[in-house]
């Protein structure tokens, strides 16, 4: 998936690595004691003086010195790595299999039949300054894993990102893709939106290319002179159609364990309905160079040197698409240090390691950092401290091809995780924001020798759009947490459980281009991403000290009042969206019914005037409202409750415990048990990834996704899934409350 999604989700700058301050700090710390801070902040100075970058640079020189996808021999030579380092660090390590369905190509053919003839390339050649480009054998080609199989022809039709409201756009010009292929570029979406919203328009064939606009020449010089794609790099990457589930496609919802029951692959709804391959654009060239019809919109033009026409044709292109439909063998490495106070409660870290090619940035580069990690917490561990609750560290197979290795494993071991785990880190569960505060306050930054949550705070303040924007980012104590839509590992956790997650990447504007294609590799990552690792050993940094501190609170580090705010800005933002939705239906019908629309278009060019659509009706968010009013309420009467529970309050041990227990639990409250809409996998209320945005979250699903496809009964219905969920969760909360005041059920 994308590093650089994960990096958005919480961008922490950091630079060079911190030097240590002398004096140990005395910050208060969420779910200490004053005292157990002194120590927690003593035993971190340790931590952070274990942390050796010049192990970063020879495990990630080890793990991508051949190519590592799933299945492949080299994949299996770093689980073994993988199982050794932990063990010799003392950790209880177990390796769990699975068998899932891993396509690959066996027949890749696209040609140009008019109106000139083009055979594609579809390869990306090995450059001499790049020493592990040339693997060529161990090499997985360059394909869209979860394509269907397919030999199509047809006109091709120009569909920038290939997103729903783009079809709108050609639809205005009386052009549609019906029986076409149709030539999206990467952005704007996750890839496997492309291919579905193409089908689903009536097309017969998906390419995908890499624009120079968007993570090329455009953006900088192109590798091996700089970091970004040349014009023969192509992204690899999964269209599985991660919105309706992620994991193996054979074994929805359930672990793909050897003996599971599998269904057939022809009913399988994931896979995609039309065959799609990405290209180069350098293949891309040809193509759009002979197209023919209206000119696209100025927004939708990259940075080739031609006029971008829409088409359709006179360009046409066969493609032809052949998948080997084989099982595979993937393999989680699970790394446990037990707890000694509350051995149940269970922190997970975890990180993939399968890549797509060579990998050296996505995964191995977060993976390296964790394994640090790890390596200095074992240390800890052997010199007599030992963490209240259990560590785990995990290092997941098959994230490229779907996420394959993490939602396997979650859903083997569904119920053991609702009753044992309180968290994962992998934005976040906003019930988390104060405890990442605190973490990034405690790491420093010296190049600009601040922390480094001072050095975000300053980043987001000027990168935000508005100046109203800006004063929030600024009055908002907090770092405030993006939330989480898809994209990594935490999905099963986060959105299928009910397990609060964390997203933690670092990274700067430097997005690179190398991603997902053979140039990722250990050469170009030295060169260009973090040539002293020092991005990589501030990552371990803050999240070893995430890791110590949920493990060894007295009190788990979650806070409701933040959960809150953050449902009270979601809850404005959807009636701001259903008025913002009515007033510009009302004024569009009217421009249609006026003829304002079709007086203004160009009357030499095509123009379709668009339906009339439904008014959009008063909804009701009542339901909401009050469920949001009740869990203001009941965060408030916590704060308070915890406040005042100090260690001298009597039976302050049984108390803490009995919060605790109820605060591990929380989140699952905001999981329903119908799951959202025709995609029941996905079970979180609050968080989502999109159905038409991949990627890209949708906060308060239900709602707003029935609310933009303008469904209303669904509105109304889903307004009241939403509320139980957010007053069953009030309930936790109002339970956490009792507890802390001494109070047993
Ligand atoms: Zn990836």
């Amino acid at each position: 998936m994308t590093k650089h999604a994960l990096l958005a989700a919480l961008l922490l700058i950091a630079t060079l690595a911190p030097a240590q301050p002398a004096n140990v700090s005395t910050a208060p710390i969420l779910g200490f004691s004053a005292d157990g801070a002194v120590k927690e902040h003593a035993l971190e100075g340790q931590f952070d003086g274990k942390l050796n970058r010049d192990h970063l640079r020879d495990w990630l020189k080890r793990l991508s010195a051949r190519p590592h996808h799933i299945g492949s021999p080299y994949d299996k030579e770093n689980t073994e790595l993988l199982v050794s380092l932990f063990k010799s660090w003392g950790y209880d390590t177990r390796v769990e299999e699975f068998d899932v369905l891993f396509p690959t190509p066996k027949t890749r053919v696209v040609e140009m039949i008019a109106p000139d003839k083009y055979t594609l390339k579809l390869a990306e050649p090995p450059l001499a300054q790049d020493s592990t480009s040339g693997q060529t054998s161990e090499q997985l080609p360059t394909y869209n894993a979860y394509s269907i199989d397919g030999d199509v022809t047809g006109d091709l039709v120009y569909v920038n990102y290939g997103v729903p409201a783009d079809y709108d756009e050609l639809a205005k010009r009386g052009i549609d893709v019906k029986g076409k292929v149709v030539i999206s570029r990467y952005g704007g979406s996750w890839r496997g939106i492309k291919p579905k919203v193409a089908a689903e328009h009536g097309a017969v064939g998906c390419l995908i290319y890499s624009d120079p606009h968007d993570d090329g020449y455009f953006q900088g010089d192109v590798y091996p002179k700089g970091a970004y794609r040349s014009d023969t790099g192509v992204q690899r990457g999964s269209v599985m159609d991660m919105p309706v589930h992620p994991g193996d496609p054979l074994t929805p919802g359930y672990g793909a364990t050897k003996d599971a029951k599998r269904i057939d692959r022809k009913d399988s709804d994931v896979i995609t309905k039309i065959p799609v391959l990405p290209i180069s654009y350098s293949d891309a060239l040809p193509l759009l160079r002979s197209m023919a019809g209206p000119m696209a919109p100025p927004e939708w033009r990259g940075a080739l040197p031609i006029p971008y026409h829409l088409g359709a044709g006179p360009t046409r292109v066969h493609m032809k698409l052949e998948f080997n439909w084989n099982m595979v063998t993937i393999r989680d490495v699970i790394a446990t240090l037990k707890g000694t106070e509350r051995p149940d409660e269970w922190v997970l870290h975890g990180n993939h390691y399968d890549g797509w090619v060579n990998g050296a940035s996505d995964p191995l580069s977060g993976l390296v950092a964790e394994l640090e990690e790890a390596r200095a917490v074992g240390e800890l561990a052997q010199s007599g401290w030992r963490p209240k609750r259990t560590i785990m560290y995990a290092a997941w197979d098959g994230e490229e091809a779907g996420l394959l290795g993490s939602t396997e494993w979650a859903e083997t071991h569904a119920d053991e995780l609702r009753r044992n785990m309180g968290f994962l880190e992998a934005g976040g569960s906003h019930s988390l924001e104060r405890l990442v505060t605190q973490a990034a306050r405690d790491v420093t930054d010296p190049e600009r020798n601040v922390s480094v949550l001072e050095r975000l705070r300053a980043h987001q303040t000027v990168s935000a759009h508005t100046a109203e924007e800006r004063k929030e980012v600024r009055e908002h104590q907090l770092i405030r947490l993006e939330a989480l839509g898809s994209g990594s590992d935490y999905t099963p956790f986060l959105q299928h459980t009910g397990i609060a997650s964390l997203n933690i990447g670092f990274g700067g504007e430097s997005g690179g281009g190398s991603y997902h294609s053979i140039y990722d590799s250990f050469d170009n990552f030295t060169r260009f991403i973090d040539p002293n690792f020092d991005y990589g050993v501030t990552q371990a940094k803050t999240t070893g000290r995430l890791m110590l501190r949920l493990t060894n609170a007295d009190v788990l580090p979650i806070e409701f009042s933040s959960f809150s705010d953050t449902l009270s800005r979601y809850t404005n933002e959807l009636t701001k969206l259903a008025d913002t939705l009515r007033t510009e239906t009302e004024e569009r019908n009217r421009e249609i019914r006026d003829r304002t629309m079709e007086l203004a278009a160009d009357p030499n060019r095509t123009f379709v005037v668009p339906p009339a659509q439904e008014a959009v009706p008063y909804l009701n968010f009542a339901p909401l409202q009050n469920a949001l009013d009740r869990l203001q309420h009941s965060a408030r009467e916590y704060d308070r409750a915890a406040a005042a529970m100090t260690p001298d309050t009597p039976n302050a041990a049984a108390r803490t415990a009995a919060v605790d227990h109820i605060l591990m639990h929380a989140e699952q409250a905001l999981t329903t048990t119908q799951g959202l809409p025709r995609r029941p996998w996905f079970r979180h209320a609050i968080y989502a990834p999109g159905f038409y945005t991949g990627y890209g979250v949708k906060t308060v699903p239900g709602v707003r996704e029935a609310i933009e496809q303008r469904n209303w009964k669904e509105v109304a219905q889903q307004m009241e899934v939403v509320a139980s969920a957010v007053n069953a969760y009030a309930a936790e909360v109002d339970r956490a409350t009792e507890a802390a005041r001494g109070k047993s059920e």
